[in-house]
């Protein structure tokens, strides 16, 4: 029954691997590291996948900085960090508008590093709502009632713009118990007020950020692995692209959470540590 097979799969939730991957794509915060603290074994795992010259690759649903600042905080923490290595919701956003709406007007809700980013990518920004073909819903911690009305012009008034988002999450941890809300809040208060359901979400999830994050490597996808600390995300992602998924406990998502999914949803991993992605005879 499904029943016997889940409880053989939560059994066999394997805490270590067995074997070396031919790529590593690892989420950030929760992952490698906890706000500004690396967490245990994080640096230790990147120096050894490095010195194996295995790719590796940083894809983070958070939309408030910019690669080239993620590239900084991660050698502030004494990483080895390449810009092509790291894909985030603003270049996965900026990809995906170059790829399907190349010559859209654009209304961001959202910060500075991505609004900049699609003025350097050439979009055109405007709050002109009858001008408006995509409204991005985003984490925006300077959102005002006066930008709740332009996409709720562009989108029920004049009925031509398209609601978009960078990311799913509903809210985004932080150390202490605390927490913030995110993107999906801003979204959840645009459908309500205007009946438009979202069109897209670029980031993680959807498979776009692993090809994103991928690009310009020669790997199978299943002979990779994602490694996160979200189960809606960063594993959903994984099982639907067809990768291997390693959880870590270090972060957002909780044992019992990953027990209680159906098994073909549950990760082939479950790490104490993110250190524990190396098989056992790999370790120093
Ligand atoms: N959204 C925001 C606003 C965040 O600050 C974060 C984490 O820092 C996230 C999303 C989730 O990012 P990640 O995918 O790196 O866990
Ligand atoms: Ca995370």
């Amino acid at each position: 029954t499904a029943e016997t097979r889940d409880a053989v799969r939560a059994a066999t939730l394997r805490p270590r691997a067995d074997e070396l991957y031919d790529a590593y794509l690892f989420d950030l915060d929760g992952t490698i590291y906890l706000g500004d603290q690396l967490l245990p074994g994080a640096a230790d795992l990147l120096a050894e996948l490095r010195r194996r010259s295995l790719p590796v690759r940083f894809v983070s649903n958070n939309p408030t900085r910019s690669p080239e600042a993620y590239v900084t905080k991660l050698r502030g923490l004494g990483l080895e960090a390449e810009l092509e290595e790291v894909t985030n919701t603003v270049v996965a956003m900026v990809r995906w508008l170059e790829r399907e709406h190349p010559d859209a007007v654009v209304f961001p809700i959202a910060e500075r590093p991505l609004v900049d980013a699609l003025l350097a990518a050439g979009f055109e920004v405007s709050d002109d709502a009858s001008r408006v073909d995509v409204v991005i819903a985003s984490y925006d911690r300077t959102l005002t009632y006066a930008k709740l009305q332009v996409a709720f012009d562009a989108l029920w008034m004049h009925q031509r713009a398209i609601l978009v988002t960078t990311n799913p999450d509903p809210y985004c941890p932080l150390p202490g118990g605390r927490g913030e809300p995110d993107a999906a809040a801003v979204v959840a208060a645009i459908e309500a007020s205007t009946g438009v359901t979202l069109t897209k979400n670029v980031g993680k999830p959807d498979a776009a950020m692993v090809h994103a994050a991928l690009a310009g490597l020669d790997v199978s996808l299943s002979r990779c692995v994602m490694v996160g600390d979200r189960l809606p995300t960063d594993i959903r992602m994984a099982t639907d692209v067809g990768m291997a998924s390693a959880m870590v406990l270090t972060g957002d998502s909780t044992r019992a959470e990953a027990e209680a999914l159906p098994a073909e949803l549950q990760p082939d991993l479950l790490l104490e540590r993110v250190d524990h992605l190396l098989p056992g005879a790999v370790t120093r």
